[in-house]
């Protein structure tokens, strides 16, 4: 369906053809002719089913021919659970709210840097994109208000809820304008979010796109998976020979601690092969930097821990290693979900040690899927 019979205004049609957005997706068919409806909403869709459009645009062009926000009051709250989904959804609102009759004015907010510029940007805001702690933070400063916020956005409110951010989203909640238009999102729906949309939402329509119901190996399908089993010391060697062999680029690789992700950056670059590192022990500039120039195509390997497995959208991404297995079942998903995106094919390549191969299988078994591991022993990796 196209996005123009859905109530969308003239200037963001046209913004849409310009970013060459044409069809709209499932959850985007539903969500946004509801939003504009004043509708309250529970939104349950998988990571890259489209949910930011589906909430960027509507409130955007609610936000017209409104009053300009009163000096430290925010019209709209969207509460994300990290730095980087919150730059990355300004960016969207920025993007789309540029060429508006009235401009909106948004701006993104986090912890793990200074809060004194963000207090002194914080004038005269539309719409606010914040992590919940450093929002707390910024409202004991008084550095904004949301007691009269006309919506407030939960993007992504399943991770926040795993990340421990419940008893801040109560804190956040209770300084609320109760009668706002309450917008939740998620990719899995369970109890807890069951108990937030009771608590919060008042008669919400609930969109689940049909394919959503359906086994989460379905949405696999344009991903082709690939395992090697391969004794530990042979996994550098390994990497940088399929990396090298296949002319991958950019490919994002997975590797379970802060620790073998530095490790393993400093090995790719010794051997030539261009990469930097994506973890939580490095301040916010590395981190935003690094995700950017790995977007824009100019970073041939990004290697970070599960803290890019979600959330994090990079359009173009044919190639995910994971060096080490994750945990769960849950977290591969997650992260091979990372490529094959935006209906674009893409490859997942595992390395499995002789010690991961039981929980490898364990994986497998919990996706329904048959794979055999393709043995390495016979590879010649010398000099790599
Ligand atoms: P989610 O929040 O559901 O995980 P995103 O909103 O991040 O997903 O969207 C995933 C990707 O799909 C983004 O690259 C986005 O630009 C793209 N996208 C969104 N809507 C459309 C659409 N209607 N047509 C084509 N691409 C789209
Ligand atoms: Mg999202």
């Amino acid at each position: 369906m196209s996005f123009s019979h859905l109530g969308l205004s003239e200037p963001l049609l046209k913004e849409l053809v310009k970013q060459k957005y044409t069809l709209a997706y499932p959850v985007q068919q539903g969500v946004i002719p509801a939003i504009l409806n004043n509708r309250d909403i529970l939104a349950i869709a998988k990571t890259g089913s489209g949910k930011t459009l589906s909430f960027v645009l509507p409130i955007l062009q609610k936000l017209q021919g409104t009053h300009k926000a009163k000096s430290r009051h925010i019209k709209v709250l969207v509460l994300v659970p990290t730095r980087e989904l919150s730059v990355q959804v300004a960016e969207v609102f920025q993007l789309f709210g540029m060429n508006l009759p009235q401009r909106v004015k948004s701006m993104a907010v986090y912890g793990g840097v200074s809060i004194n510029p963000q207090m002194i940007q914080l004038q005269g805001i539309d719409v606010l994109i914040a992590t919940p702690g450093r929002l707390l933070d910024l409202m004991d400063s008084n550095a904004v208000q949301i007691s009269e916020i006309e919506i407030l956005v939960l993007d992504e409110a399943d991770k926040m809820l795993n990340l421990g951010f419940k008893e801040e989203m109560g804190k956040i909640f209770a300084r609320i304008n109760p009668n706002c238009q309450h917008l939740l999102f998620s990719a899995t729906f369970n109890q807890e979010i069951s108990s937030i949309t009771e608590l919060l939402l008042k008669d919400p329509v609930r969109i689940e796109p049909d394919s959503e119901k359906e086994n989460i190996n379905e949405n696999l399908e344009l991903i082709t998976q690939i395992a090697y089993l391969v004794k530990e010391e042979r996994k550098g060697p390994l990497l940088r020979y399929l990396i090298k062999k296949e002319e991958m680029k950019p490919v994002l690789i997975f590797a379970s601690s802060i620790h073998k992700v530095d490790s393993t950056v400093s090995k790719l670059n010794i051997n030539g092969i261009q990469a930097l590192p994506l973890h939580s022990k490095l301040s916010m500039g590395a981190r935003t930097e690094a995700l950017q120039l790995f977007k824009n195509g100019k970073l041939r390997v990004l290697v970070a821990t599960d803290l890019a497995s979600r959330g994090i959208d990079i359009p173009f991404l044919p190639f995910v290693i994971n060096y080490e297995l994750p945990r769960s079942p849950k977290d591969y998903i997650h992260r091979i979900g990372r490529t094959g995106r935006a209906d674009s094919p893409g490859t997942a390549i595992s390395l499995i040690s002789p010690d991961e191969e039981h929980h490898f299988h364990v994986i497998l078994k919990k996706m329904g899927k048959l794979m055999e591991a393709i043995p390495t022993d016979g590879f010649d990796l010398k000099g790599y």
